[in-house]
This record gives structure tokens, C-alpha cells and sequence, in this order.
């Protein structure tokens, strides 16, 4: 069997590729290490979206021992969305990734894709952001 059998692209009328065949022996050679690619390409092209970690922020409001309040609000340095209380703002302008009992609490900005992070202090609240691939190596 010629190497063309086992991997073929597939074409349209039009001459536009459109999909790619393995071969059933191909597959079954290397489908450990295709898989694993095709994945990680896959996370990439549309990133899989982990549910937000409720379990974390009710922890963290359980332990609270800053001077004021729990406070709601978050604000995007990059693109200046803000919402007075991220978990019942209808528009869900931000996620939760984390909340750290230490007082990082961390959101995904759904307008710009920005990471902000809020972080609580003993008397105070600061807000920061960084935007993905946007540090230097
Ligand atoms: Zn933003």
C-alpha cells in the first residue's frame, strides 16, 4: 500500500480541500499520538470551557476576614467593562476562573478576553488585567 492510500485530502468541486482521510490502518498504528495533537490544535481553534468554580468563590466569601464588605464589582482594565455584581448581572460580562482563599480572585473579561484579577487586601481591593499573549519572553 502506497504512503497516498493511507493519507488522502480530500478535495470539493470547486478544488477547495475539505476534509482528510486516514486509513483504517493508519488510525490504528497512531491514533495515541494523532489524537493528542488533534486535541491540543483543537483547544486551541475552540477552546473548551471549564464551568465556572462556584465551589471556590462560596469558600472564599465563607472565610472573609477583610475590613468591608464582599464586594461584587469587577472591571476590565483593557476594555473598562465593569458591573457592580459579576454573579447576577444578567449580561455575564465576566467568569470566574479562580478564588483563592488568600484573596486572588481571578475572571475572564467576555468582551475583550482579558484576565483580570481582583485582589483582596486587608483594607483595600486592586484591580489588574493582562491580555493573552500579551507578556514577552
Ligand atoms: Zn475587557
Amino acid at each position: 500500500m502506497a504512503h497516498s492510500d493511507h493519507f488522502r485530502l480530500l478535495y470539493d468541486a470547486r478544488g477547495d480541500l475539505y476534509s482528510v482521510m486516514l486509513s483504517a490502518a493508519l488510525w490504528e498504528r497512531g491514533h495515541h499520538r494523532l489524537e493528542a495533537t488533534i486535541h491540543s490544535i483543537l483547544e486551541v481553534m475552540e477552546p473548551s470551557v471549564r464551568p465556572e468554580p462556584l465551589a471556590e468563590w462560596e469558600d472564599f466569601k465563607t472565610y472573609w476576614d477583610f475590613q468591608y464588605p464582599a464586594c461584587m464589582k469587577v472591571v476590565c482594565g483593557n476594555c473598562k467593562t465593569q458591573t457592580e455584581n459579576w454573579l447576577s448581572d444578567p449580561a455575564k460580562p465576566f467568569r470566574l476562573k479562580s478564588a483563592q482563599l488568600g484573596g486572588l480572585v481571578v475572571f475572564h473579561c467576555n468582551t475583550c478576553g482579558a484576565t483580570v484579577r481582583k485582589k483582596h487586601f486587608k483594607d483595600h481591593i486592586c484591580f489588574e488585567f493582562s491580555i493573552a499573549g500579551s507578556c514577552l519572553k
